[in-house]
């Protein structure tokens, strides 16, 4: 793809908690010797009763366990909250930006927070509920969501949370999938200016329950809604009711700490448990290094709170590290394509964390959005979410970063509580479209894609798999341990299988080539859709391209890329032209598309993931069976592409 290398500079390195020689250190220390290595980094959280046992696991099929500080006791919120108020208690915890730029943003104290979490947690004992009770949160982006979060976790509670986009039905399904005895959720909420009825859904997602479920209702907007005939409640009434003194639960290591599903790329979501113990330090440390977080510094994630990237590096990563985290209720493009750029300059924001598909979009409308504000106290950018095309990823150093701040790509999925794969920012030089190295603890192996065998030859290309657990890897799916052996242990024994294709180059990097499903296998020659999106998205007039495989006579396979073009680019015969020999120069002549449709839009799940396994039905002309597409972000995108594939 790309052979450009970035080193940091060297002022960067000077200041940087890892450097190349210590993650050398480091890493080595952490494979050799895991038990020492981890006994002392499972310090970083605290204990009530310290682990005696650092690490039982079996990867065997059939007999899958995962278990890390498995005798020790803690509580999660208060490594989140109260052990920082001695050092730090009038220091922002929480800087809450709203929808509209012109409300007031809010800074929360790791003091108020202590009295926020305290007090909700109060309210969620006198409403019934007790450790072990699973609590759905369905509540858009204000402190609220994160007070929730931490009361659960303060009083033993597993929450659940689902996105506020989701419909009522992928709302219902999720509150019966876990047996909630309680809904968290708010009146109704601005996003880009439009308002979700979040209750009415609730309403709608509990028509025909049958257990009782509890309904605490946020104040957001203010707006008239509609309360069920028993069950709801008000929290600012119902805080009337309680003090603010909550001692924290005493927790199992491995006791749950959240259930919370995958984003349905693929297929069903997965109902992903992870726990208390292993799960924060995970968050804690890889917030903490491949960030290069630096005490006092402002860290903002763009991700919701719904997604696994919000769970852990926007409240439990950041919180357990007592970090100053921003939230931000609103969206990329309202009230225009700036406003990352001004939130990132009103609150001198130092860690920045987005996805590709937002800078993607971003890099569609021009320059000038990010050129009008003073980004000067940016030092790390980082993605997560997709590869990252390396057009894209040069547009977020250059005009972004203005070459000056490196870029953390990590990979890593809902299944691993964090990052995997990622440079640390003081240690790896980059390279535009690879995520790099493997994090500390972290041995990653690429594998033969057909007979399983590990590939030891430093330059490797065939599926992503983990050699060994990490303790931040979730231990089961909810109800379904069966369910978690067959999906990630059952097709390459002895191994936690990721799902994702990947190569190694000669320098050792990992590139992810997307997921295995998604490889195309054309005239008898392996590639993965990322690298020919990539290409097409280099061309100066393609905004976003998917690719995925469909039946071809002669080449097993042929190459259907789904193209969006350039705000102000039409389409034509001779631009479809000029992008197939584009492709063929880029990469070579098996590259070249087959066939080329012209996509207003594509179909992403709610975190802005392309849904190739829809595409490829299209592509297909087999429209009846698309699968699970209650995570669609815009089902109306679907319609519009059979549309005119119907019409080619
Ligand atoms: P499902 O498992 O339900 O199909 P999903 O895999 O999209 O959905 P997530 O856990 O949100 O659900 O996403 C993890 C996946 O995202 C990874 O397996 C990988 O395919 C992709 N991914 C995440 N980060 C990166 C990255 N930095 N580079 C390449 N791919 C990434
Ligand atoms: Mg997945």
């Amino acid at each position: 793809m790309s052979d450009k290398i970035y080193p940091p500079s060297k002022e960067f390195v000077a200041g940087a908690h890892v450097d190349a020689d210590r993650y050398e250190d480091l890493y080595a220390a952490s494979i050799n010797d895991p038990e020492a290595f981890w006994a002392e980094h499972g310090k970083r959280v605290d204990w009530m009763k310290p682990f005696t046992k650092v690490k039982n696991v079996d990867f065997t099929f059939g007999n899958v366990s995962i278990k890390w500080f498995e005798d020790g006791t803690l509580n999660v919120a208060a490594n989140c909250i109260d052990r920082h108020l001695e050092t730090r208690g009038d220091q922002t915890a929480i800087i809450w930006e709203p929808d509209e730029p012109g409300d007031a943003a809010r800074h929360i104290t790791y003091r108020e927070l202590h009295e926020n979490v305290c007090k909700m947690s109060n309210v969620l004992k006198n409403l019934g509920v007790k450790k072990g009770d699973r609590v759905v949160i369905y509540l858009p982006m204000i402190p609220e969501a994160a007070y929730a979060m931490l009361a659960c976790a303060r009083i033993g509670a597993i929450h659940s949370i689902v996105f506020a986009g989701f419909s009522p039905d992928a709302l219902g399904a999720r509150i019966n999938g876990c047996d909630a005895r309680l809904v968290i959720t708010a009146d109704s909420a601005p996003r880009g200016g439009r308002m979700t009825k979040l209750k009415d859904n609730v309403n709608q997602a509990l028509l025909h329950d049958v257990n009782d479920v509890k309904c605490l209702v946020v104040q957001r907007s203010g707006d008239q809604i509609a309360w069920r005939s028993e069950g709801d409640y008000w929290l600012h009434e119902e805080l009337e009711k309680v003090d603010s003194d909550c001692p924290p639960e005493e927790m199992n290591a491995e006791d749950p700490l959240f259930i919370l599903y995958t984003s349905g790329s693929t297929g069903q979501p997965k109902g992903v448990v992870h726990t208390q113990g292993g799960y924060l330090v995970w968050a804690a440390m890889t917030h903490e290094l491949t960030f290069d977080y630096h005490r006092g510094d402002v860290f903002w994630c763009t991700a919701d709170v719904g997604w696994v990237t919000g769970h852990s590096y926007i409240v439990y990563g950041p919180l357990a590290n007592g970090a100053t985290t921003l939230m931000f209720e609103g969206v990329p493009t309202y009230p225009d394509a700036g406003r990352f750029w001004a939130v990132c300059e009103k609150h001198k924001v130092n860690q920045f964390y987005t996805a590709p598909t937002a800078i993607r979009a971003l890099m569609g409308q021009g320059n000038d959005f990010v050129e009008k504000y003073d980004l000067s106290d940016i030092k790390v950018l980082g993605t997560v979410g997709e590869p990252i095309n390396p057009e894209a990823w040069n547009w977020y150093n250059e005009v972004v970063g203005k070459g000056n701040c490196p870029i953390v790509d990590t990979f890593w999925q809902t299944e691993t509580g964090g990052h995997l794969i990622t440079p640390l920012p003081g240690a790896i030089a980059t390279k535009p479209g690879s995520a790099t190295k493997p994090f500390i603890g972290v041995q990653p192996v690429v594998l033969e894609t057909e007979s399983g065998k590990e590939i030891t030859t430093t330059e490797a290309s065939g599926v992503l798999a983990l050699k060994d657990s990490w303790p931040g890897q979730m231990r089961t799916v909810w109800g379904d341990h069966d369910r978690f052996q067959a999906t990630y242990f059952q097709q390459y024994k002895g191994y936690y299988f990721t799902g994702d294709g990947c190569r190694r180059d000669a320098d050792g990097y990992y590139w992810i080539t997307g997921r295995v499903d998604d490889v195309i296998n054309v005239s008898g020659h392996r590639m993965g859709t990322a690298e020919v999106e990539s290409a097409l998205v280099a061309h100066s007039k393609v905004a976003e391209a998917a690719v995925v495989g469909y039946p071809h006579d002669i080449k097993g396979q042929g190459i259907y890329a789904y193209v969006t073009l350039m705000t102000g680019e039409e389409p034509s015969d001779e631009l479809r032209k000029e992008l197939e020999a584009w492709v063929r120069a880029e990469i070579g002549p098996i590259a070249k598309p087959d066939l080329i449709q012209w996509a207003p839009g594509l179909p992403k799940t709610r975190s802005g993931k392309i849904m190739r396994r829809i595409l490829r039905k299209i592509a297909e002309n087999d429209y009846g069976s698309l699968g699970d597409t209650s995570t669609l972000a815009d089902p109306s995108v679907v319609d519009d592409l059979i549309e005119n594939r119907r019409n080619r």
